[in-house]
């Protein structure tokens, strides 16, 4: 027997700026037309972002492209599928785009997650731009490169991890949002604040009207502080082996709870309730403070979000949709608890603890 080997140490460099401003598609594109990614442009979009802004940046895209072309399809997580992925991907083989081109993602994590997925799979992979356009998009979905579709087993189980070459943010986009999508954000960027930034959620805690009357100003600083975060966590733990648990506070029950409420609960609303329970367990475990909780529990009311699950629920059937969840590892059900707002604790230098059924139990 004669054994050859493959050596395929990695060491590359997946490194991209974050631009967060005002009115920046002009910018953007000019950057582009300095610095080109790619021959030709494919904008991956939603029906309704593409009505908003699509037309605007095509404009723009063409007069740098050899050629370009705009996809969307229907807006909403249903259209997060493996077939609209052909599609897009099938539009594209039509048209005749190949590894030279590149993929403009604009929209929200719907958008972003599925062209970041086409873009990771499309001809072995081609580069992709983040351009979000939610709240939730521009301060979670896309950064960090987590790219996927949803199947009918659950959310994100397909998919790839597959940095951007940029993200874009133009904050004047989230001036359209309904205030059901402000919120939705929100939740995320209360999470940052008690995972990571005391002064962050203290802000939120005292300014949470004015960004639902969309201050430029402080969305601009609100995104600005979330992307350090998600930027200094990802940067330290791109594949989420420690530190990029703490992202997930809030996330292990709160992703049972939307699964069973058929997907009737909102992501946001999901993690908001979530989180209060969750941080039930921490203070349970004689981690975290009863005042601290209470607290949170105030923030996520004044934003609109609810703090207990809002129909009859079956505790095993929830234990049970944890454990199959991605962060559970050999059934036992892990979760990253605060000990103070603006810290996750650390045991042992694991973020993820692993937490008894029966802890679980006795919060619901
Ligand atoms: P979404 O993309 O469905 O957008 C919500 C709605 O807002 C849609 O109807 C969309 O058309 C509309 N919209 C988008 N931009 C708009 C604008 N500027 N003005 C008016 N309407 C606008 O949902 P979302 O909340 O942005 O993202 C949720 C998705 O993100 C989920 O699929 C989730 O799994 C994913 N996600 C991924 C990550 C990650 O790390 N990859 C992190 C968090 C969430």
């Amino acid at each position: 027997m004669s054994t050859l080997r493959v050596n395929l140490k990695q060491n590359v460099d997946n490194s991209y700026d974050i631009k967060i401003g005002q009115d920046l598609f002009g910018d953007f594109v000019s950057g582009l037309k300095k610095k080109p990614i790619a021959y030709s442009y494919v904008i991956v979009t939603d029906s309704n972002v593409r009505k908003l802004y699509g037309e605007e940046l095509k404009s723009l895209i063409d007069g740098i492209s050899e050629k370009t072309l705009m996809l969307d399809f229907p807006a909403g997580e249903k259209q997060k599928t493996r077939d609209i992925k052909s599609q897009i991907e099938d539009s594209m083989l039509e048209a005749g785009f190949g590894r030279d081109s590149a993929i403009i993602a604009l929209g929200g994590g719907v958008v972003g997650d599925l062209a970041g997925y086409v873009a990771a799979t499309y001809t072995r992979g081609i580069p992709y731009i983040q351009v979000p356009t939610t709240l939730v998009a521009c301060v979670d979905s896309s950064i960090g490169g987590k790219t996927a579709v949803d199947t009918h087993h659950g959310k994100n189980l397909i998919g790839s991890f597959y940095q951007p070459e940029a993200v874009i943010i133009d904050i004047n986009t989230l001036t359209t949002l309904g205030p059901g999508e402000i919120r939705e954000g929100l939740a995320e960027v209360i999470k940052y604040g008690i995972i990571a930034d005391y002064e962050l959620f203290e802000l939120i805690e005292k300014r949470s009207d004015d960004i639902f009357k969309y201050d430029i100003d402080l969305l601009s600083l609100i995104v600005e502080k979330c992307c350090r975060i998600k930027g200094d966590v990802v940067e330290n733990d791109e594949r989420e082996s420690n530190l990029r648990k703490i992202l997930n506070f809030g996330h292990t029950i709160g992703h049972a709870v939307e699964n069973h409420s058929n997907y009737t609960l909102t992501h946001g609303n999901s993690i908001s309730i979530g989180m209060v329970l969750e941080g039930r367990i921490a203070v349970n475990l004689g981690i975290w403070s009863e005042d601290d909780l209470e607290r949170i529990k105030s923030v996520f009311i004044a934003a609109g979000l609810p703090v207990e699950i809002p129909f009859d629920i079956d505790p095993e059937k929830l234990i049970s949709s944890m454990k199959i969840d991605k962060k559970s590892r050999g059934g036992v059900i892990e979760m990253s608890l605060p000990e103070a707002i603006g810290k996750i604790c650390r045991i042992d230098g694991k973020y993820a603890l692993k937490i008894d059924d029966e802890i679980i139990r006795a919060v619901f």
